[in-house]
Formats: structure tokens, sequence, C-alpha cells
């Protein structure tokens, strides 16, 4: 009888717990904040794997941005909600830190794969291309000074600052993409808060950010079969950059570091080609 109420009471939990994470899941669907811890767990995964130790420290499911320790998730949060750190990073004043001050600011866009712009101007499509993929090198090399610093905190907190703006690049809220079979290809990067003629816009709560299919069985368990095909890349691309990191720490010493700077951008410059700009 003990054993009849046992089960009744975890079939019980688990559907309710289904019914907890589905709401929490539609109440966070804009994405930008719900959507990048899973991601990025997946990518931990996978790169781990690969490398064959924890180098990355490992993200529970159902750990959020808003109040991890995971180093990995706070950077990749505060890509969306600042801290003063970050603020300080990009020169913005104490005053100025604020959500919204941040998330509407036209000079800040590229963190998240969007279209910088000032007043009546906006980036064309290829300056966007090329800001974003120097502001992915510039963040790297930062982040790597401090793992050579032997500060991992901070080099997970940078490593999860970078891993922000790739993920972004795969929600259709914030760059129109080819077809999988076209590798992804990115046509078009959207703009945040401002429309101009030509240039796809993304909506305030855009529906598109959503990571998840919203189909029998993945009501919960935040499976990866259950990402949506771009979610999929983003979690695949998350994987290969940090593989190509460890790859990079591990064939150079703090001594090289230095003078090694032109091979992680080399490395950089392959990864970006192939996979997530261009
Ligand atoms: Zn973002």
């Amino acid at each position: 009888m003990k054993k009849i109420l046992f089960v009744i009471i975890a079939i019980l939990a688990i559907d309710l717990n289904a019914q907890e994470n589905f709401q929490s899941e539609q109440k966070w669907s804009n994405g930008i904040i719900r959507g990048h811890e899973d991601l990025t767990r997946f990518g931990v995964e996978m790169a781990n794997l690969a490398i064959g130790i924890e180098f990355y420290p490992t993200i529970a499911i159902g750990d959020h941005g808003f109040n991890t320790i995971n180093p990995l998730l706070r950077g990749n949060y505060s890509s969306d909600v600042p801290n003063l750190v970050l603020c300080r990073y990009y020169q913005l004043e104490q005053a100025a830190c604020t959500l919204q001050y941040w998330q509407q600011n036209s000079h800040l866009q590229n963190i998240h794969s969007l279209r910088n712009y000032a007043n009546k101007q906006v980036e064309t499509f290829d300056e966007s291309l090329q800001a974003i993929r120097s502001l992915v090198q510039t963040n790297t090399a930062y982040a790597l000074e401090f793992f050579y610093q032997n500060d991992l905190e901070n080099f997970y907190f940078w490593i999860g600052h970078v891993l922000h703006t790739l993920q972004d690049s795969y929600s259709p809220a914030h760059t129109q993409r080819e077809s999988q079979a076209n590798n992804y290809r990115i046509k078009d990067i959207c703009t945040y808060g401002k429309k101009f003629p030509n240039v796809c816009y993304h909506q305030f709560l855009g529906k598109s950010d959503y990571i998840w299919m919203i189909k029998w069985g993945c009501l919960s368990g935040r499976k990866f079969d259950c990402l949506s095909e771009e979610a999929k890349a983003a979690a695949n691309a998350t994987a290969a950059y940090l593989t190509l990191i460890y790859n990079f720490i591990n064939s150079t010493s703090a001594l090289e570091f230095e003078w090694q700077q032109k091979k992680l951008r080399q490395m950089l410059e392959k990864y970006l080609n192939t996979t997530i700009y261009r």
C-alpha cells in the first residue's frame, strides 16, 4: 500500500513539476532570459564530453541566471540584465546602468547580435556583421587574460558573456538566417527599439525568441530533442566555442599568451566564418 501511495505521489509530483516548468518557460518565452541557461547547459555538457574533463562548471537543470552561482551563467545573464562590471566595461555611468537603458542603448545592440544605430543612421549589414565579430574577438581575448592570471571566476564570467552574443545570433528575433541546408547563413541582422527601412525588426518580447518546440512530450524535462532547430544550432555553436577555447588554453602557456594572440584570433576567425557570422 505504501508503495502504491509512493508511486501515486511520485506521478503527481512529476505532473506538477511538468506544469510548473512549462509555465515558467512560457513566462520567460522571450528567451533572452530563460533560453540562455538551457543553451549554455547543453553546450557545456557537449564541450566537457569532447574535452574529456569537467573543464567548464556543469549547469544544473533549472539553474537560473537571476540567482545562479555559476559564473558562466552569471556572465550570460548579465548581458541582458547588466551589473556594474559590464556597465563599466562598456563605459556606461553607474546612473545609466539600468535594465531599460542597457537594453535600449543603440550603441550596445551588437552584444545581442543586433544592429547598432545612432539617431537616423543604422549600421549596414556588413558593418554590423564585422562589429559583432570583432566584439566576440575582443571579449574572448579579455576573458582569456583572466584565465592566465589564474582568475577562473572572471574567466568563466566573460566567456559566458561572449556565449550570450553567439547564442542570440541564432534567435529568429535577432537575425534572419538561411535554412539548415545552407548552414544557417545570416541574411539580415535586426534592430531593437527603433525601426529602419529594409532592416528586420526585433519586436518587444518577440515570440520567435522561444527556444522550445511546443508539442507533446516536450512540455517538461528540457531535453535537447525538444529544442527548436535554431536553438539546437545555438547549443552546438556554444559547444564548439567552448571546445575551441579549451584547445587554445591547452596548447598555450601563460608565458606564450601575449605572442599567441594572433593564433587565437585566427582560430576564432575560422570558427566565426564556418558556423556563426558569415
Ligand atoms: Zn541578449
